[in-house]
């Protein structure tokens, strides 16, 4: 029986079918499912080779300027991209964590980053050489970002940080390959009304002096990512590392998150597809009481109603991604006259959220359902179910940003600022 194929090309664009097929292509070859899957069991630092593999096809840090080591990508590419990706790798740990982490906050960091960043850091991480992320959670909490409890003082040209961050992607890889974070402290006195000021955003080379990374965590899943921290004491970074201007991190921590997270949303389309094609050829042919289990419409509808939810997502995701794409085309009006020309950044950043709450939760549901679909041999880690689920499970518990904190930002756009069930 000829394999299920779930894609619908004909909306795609020239370049994007070629990225598509470049990366399925280079996929059969280094990651099929049995070598996520493996890689999941035996746990990180994840191999060289899979980011090497995804830096030269050039879709680490795409929609990085051509002038700067990208290839100027808009965020609908990418986000297929990162689609293709999710699709290739559901673990969302080895290639589709890694490429929304790197991808959507490597793209801010060049934003914000002056030429020596750019050079020593950004421009190796596109092309897989090393590993950069974000480091704003701290053991406090990750959700309030406005309070977090890591400091900067200035001392001459430079500034010595101190404090804890934890929960981070990729400390491990950073440490076995290099790199920096993103990194969020307070620079000054927290205001009763106003806590989100007075953050300020640093590059953080993983091997600075005073830089300690923590244990790794054991997660539930994606386990071919590392997840840890790191604790700074005294650790003196110049003045020029400073991303963006003194007091204004939270603001563009807020930017880095929008575009992260709709590459999350991508990534999770992918993956919702990948089940559902692995879950049809299963059901197709797996029979009971003399029937494929396909036939019956307990299995069959629960099937067609996560299909539409994944199509229906996939439109959304790609809505937001061109909303995005209009947000940077249209930055310098906004920067002149204060106002937005289509829409404005807290609008977007609601249609971000709601495929940052949306999408994971689906690719959960929908690995679930095949689960059970499967019985038993859904169990089993022998099939992608249930690392998927695991993967997954990480995007709707908290990384890049709590399930109730997307609804807040939703509410919020939606209903208004007096219903915020906090100041
Ligand atoms: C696998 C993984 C990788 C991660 N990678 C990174 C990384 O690379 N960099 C990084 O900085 N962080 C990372 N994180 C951390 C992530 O950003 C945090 O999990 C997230 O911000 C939530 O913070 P928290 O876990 O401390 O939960 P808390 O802030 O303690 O919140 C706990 C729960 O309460 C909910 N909640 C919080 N406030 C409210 C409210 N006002 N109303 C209703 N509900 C609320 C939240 O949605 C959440 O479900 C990662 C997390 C995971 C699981």
């Amino acid at each position: 029986m000829a394999k299920t194929n779930l894609w619908d090309e004909r909306g795609l664009t020239e370049e994007q079918k070629l990225f598509k097929e470049s990366i399925l292509d280079w996929a059969e070859r280094n990651l099929p499912l049995d070598r996520v899957i493996k890689m999941n069991r035996e746990g990180h630092p994840f191999p060289k080779d899979i980011i090497k593999g995804l830096a030269d096809l050039g879709v680490i840090m795409g929609t990085v300027p051509e002038e700067r080591g990208g290839l100027g990508l808009n965020w609908k590419d990418q986000t297929l991209i990162s689609e293709v990706i999710g699709y290739i790798d559901p673990s969302i740990a080895t290639a589709a964590g890694f490429m929304a982490v790197s991808t959507g906050w490597g793209f801010t960091i060049d934003r914000y980053a002056n030429e020596e960043i750019r050079q020593k850091y950004v421009q190796p991480a596109i092309r897989g050489d090393k590993f950069i992320g974000i480091a704003t959670t701290e053991p406090g909490g990750g959700s309030d970002v406005s309070n977090f409890k890591c400091t900067g003082e200035k001392e001459g040209d430079e500034w010595v940080l101190n404090g804890e961050k934890t929960f981070i992607s990729g400390v491990q890889e950073a440490k076995q390959i290099g790199g920096g974070y993103w990194v969020n402290v307070r620079t000054g006195p927290k205001l009763p009304e106003a806590p989100h000021k007075n953050m300020t955003a640093f590059f953080v080379p993983i091997d600075s002096e005073g830089l300690t990374p923590t244990e790794p965590y054991d997660d539930a899943g994606r386990n071919a990512i590392s997840t840890g921290g790191f604790i700074m004491e005294d650790v003196r970074i110049p003045e020029e590392y400073m991303l963006g201007e003194k007091g204004k991190g939270f603001y563009y921590t807020m930017e880095g998150f929008d575009n992260a997270r709709i590459l999350i949303g991508g990534s999770a389309v992918g993956v919702t597809r990948r089940i559902l094609e692995e879950a049809a050829d299963y059901i197709k042919e797996r029979e009971t009481f003399g029937n494929p289990l396909a036939k019956y419409e307990g299995i069959q509808f629960e099937f067609v109603e996560r299909y539409i939810e994944m199509e229906a997502s996939s439109l959304m995701v790609n809505k937001v991604a061109s909303m995005q794409d209009v947000r940077y085309d249209e930055e310098g009006w906004l920067a002149r006259t204060g106002k937005a020309k289509t829409y404005s950044p807290k609008e977007i950043a609601k249609w971000i959220s709601m495929i940052k709450y949306k999408v994971p939760h689906l690719a959960k549901d929908t690995a679930d359902d095949a689960m059970h679909w499967l019985g038993a041999a859904g169990y089993s880690s022998e099939y992608i179910f249930e690392t998927a689920w695991r993967g997954v499970m990480s995007y709707c518990v908290g990384a890049e940003g709590g399930a109730n904190i997307q609804k807040i930002v939703i509410g919020r756009e939606t209903l208004g600022p007096d219903y915020v069930p906090y100041k």
